[in-house]
């Protein structure tokens, strides 16, 4: 049987260990990104290294793949656009569109009736008294694109601190949210093929340590009822965006097992790494399956699991973990330890 050959767009270790898992599945992967050097390279059979903008380059590639996905979450929409105007994007431009950006993302929630934190666009300083007025303090000002672990947030206590915030997020077009109270955060991951069958994983909880994920647990540690309707509300996010693909939902848990959509990202996540080792099929196998309109995988979970991420100079760690009976280290290829920069990881099972 002649396997579909998959393209990705990204050259992270999201994209390393999907190519890894196609590789499985007799899927030949060639990667595209602006770099040349990456994860995904050093397990890739080709890689095409041009800019996001590079027509000619998009095309060649269009013709070296069957499929395109994307392991990178702000993948420019008009190269997705072009790629469609050749081959199937899964998921497609339409869906990084909204992704890409805190504000439609917020919009989709409410449209298939999740909650949100309460937000209000600010566009320009002239926004700000309004927005605080709509979502309260103490707020977090967010940038609507290009925000990742942390990164382009400030939080504003006091309605003085309001246009410094602004003006140190870069003066863009931004997304003012009420600070929520929560009790845990959570995620759930849904994988959908191009005709609409679909499959949840289990939810999972989400420790993060200055706004990297720091270890998920999985299962999350809740109630089967709030589970169900995590699943449920994946579900109907995947069907709104007619997702071909993965999408990862982050959620706030509590207070009262309420859920609320933080973020949204249609790739393999950081919080799925688990499924490697705990679940019948991991995401990144779903991932190939759902793009290349393959049958989905088994999402039954097979053992209580935990995942750890190895940050930085927590690398170190790598060599005892080898040593460690029943620990499934994970590494990425990158040679340099910088802080905060996510190195590998480790999945056990958990014994609870
Ligand atoms: P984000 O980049 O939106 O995922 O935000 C990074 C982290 O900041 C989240 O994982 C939360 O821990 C925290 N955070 C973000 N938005 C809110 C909010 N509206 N209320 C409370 N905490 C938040």
């Amino acid at each position: 049987m002649k396997m579909p050959r998959l393209g990705i767009l990204g050259d992270g270790q999201l994209g390393r260990m999907t190519a890894l898992a196609a590789a499985e599945l007799g899927v030949r992967v060639r990667g595209y990104s602006p770099s040349a050097e990456g994860p995904l390279q050093q397990v890739a059979a080709g890689h095409t290294a041009a800019p996001w903008d590079d027509l000619a380059a998009l095309d060649a590639f269009a013709d070296q793949v069957d499929v395109v996905t994307c392991e990178f979450e702000n993948v420019p929409v008009a190269a997705l656009q072009h790629l469609e105007g050749r081959l199937p994007v899964r998921p497609g431009a339409g869906v990084f569109r909204i992704a890409q950006d805190r504000l439609l993302e917020k919009q989709l929630a409410h449209r298939v009736g999740a909650d949100t934190a309460p937000f209000a666009p600010v566009d320009g300083p002239a926004d700000l008294p309004a927005a605080l007025a709509q979502v309260g303090l103490p707020a977090i000002l967010k940038t609507r694109r290009f925000g990742y672990d942390g990164k382009g947030q400030a939080r504003i206590d006091h309605p003085d601190d309001a246009a410094a915030a602004w003006a140190r997020l870069g003066g863009v077009p931004c997304l003012l949210e009420g600070f929520v109270p929560f009790d845990a955060e959570a995620s759930v991951i849904v994988a959908r093929r191009p005709g609409g069958e679909a499959a949840c994983f289990p939810i999972v909880q989400n420790v993060h340590k200055n706004h990297i994920l720091a270890r998920t647990i999985a299962p999350g540690p809740f109630p089967a009822a709030l589970a169900d309707r995590a699943r449920a509300l994946a579900l109907r996010l995947a069907d709104e965006l007619d997702l071909q693909g993965l999408l990862a939902v982050e959620l706030f848990v509590g207070p009262g097992d309420h859920l609320r959509v933080n973020e949204l990202a249609p790739r393999p996540h950081n919080s799925g790494h688990w499924t490697q080792l705990g679940c019948a099929t991991s995401q990144f196998h779903q991932l190939v399956r759902a793009a290349l309109d393959l049958p989905l995988g088994p999402v039954d979970l097979l053992h209580p699991t935990e995942m750890v991420n190895l940050i930085g100079d927590g690398v170190a760690a790598a060599v005892d973990l080898l040593a460690e009976p029943g620990a499934q280290l994970h590494l990425y290829g990158k040679d340099e330890a910088r802080p905060g920069r996510k190195m590998g990881h480790v999945n056990r099972r958990c014994t609870r």
